[in-house]
């Protein structure tokens, strides 16, 4: 699991990017183990994996059952990393870029839009039209803007984006079968 990109790059939000949180991540992916097991098969300080452990639960990634040592009357905490609200997490993330592109795609696609010549600034038909074509900032007479270039940009970004997540899927799919 940790091999998919998506994956990685997300727990590196959640927890620092460093060799050992990897290390404590995958220890538990695919375990069900206890903090002290973790520290003990990894050689981390057993206060850096529980922040690291509190961290991935914070963020709905990892849960803990709850247990008392008949022997010692010590609480034990056993963990699991979540797969599948990793992966709706992810897919949430995506159909939300996806969408947000989307728009700005049709914005582009349905309005022209004017351009200052002198400061680079762009606006929008209907405002171009109240400052009677000219920048609202240096009174510089406003150019149509062309945004073929632009259109074609956020295209690319968009089959970019499906496309790295359909790897994603089917990366999911084989881990699963
Ligand atoms: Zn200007």
């Amino acid at each position: 699991m940790l091999k998919i990109p998506l994956i990685k790059e997300y727990l590196f939000e959640v927890v620092e990017k460093n060799e050992e949180n990897l290390k404590i991540i995958d220890c538990l992916i695919n375990n069900k183990i206890t903090d002290e097991k973790i520290a003990e098969s990894t050689n981390i300080k057993i206060n850096t994996v529980r922040k690291i452990l509190y961290k991935l639960y914070d963020s709905h990634l990892a849960t803990y059952e709850r247990n008392k040592d008949k022997e010692t009357n010590w609480f034990t905490y056993t963990w699991t990393f979540d797969n599948e609200n990793i992966v709706s997490e992810l897919s949430f993330r995506h159909e939300t870029k996806i969408s947000k592109l989307e728009d700005i795609l049709e914005s582009e696609e349905n309005n022209s839009f004017y351009i200052c010549p002198k400061d680079e600034n762009r606006f929008d038909f209907a405002v171009a039209l109240q400052n009677k074509f000219k920048c609202p900032n240096c009174s510089t007479e406003l150019n149509w803007h062309d945004n073929e270039y632009r259109i074609s940009i956020i295209k690319e970004k968009i089959d970019a984006s499906i496309s790295e997540f359909n790897d994603f899927e089917k990366l999911i799919k084989n881990l699963k079968t």
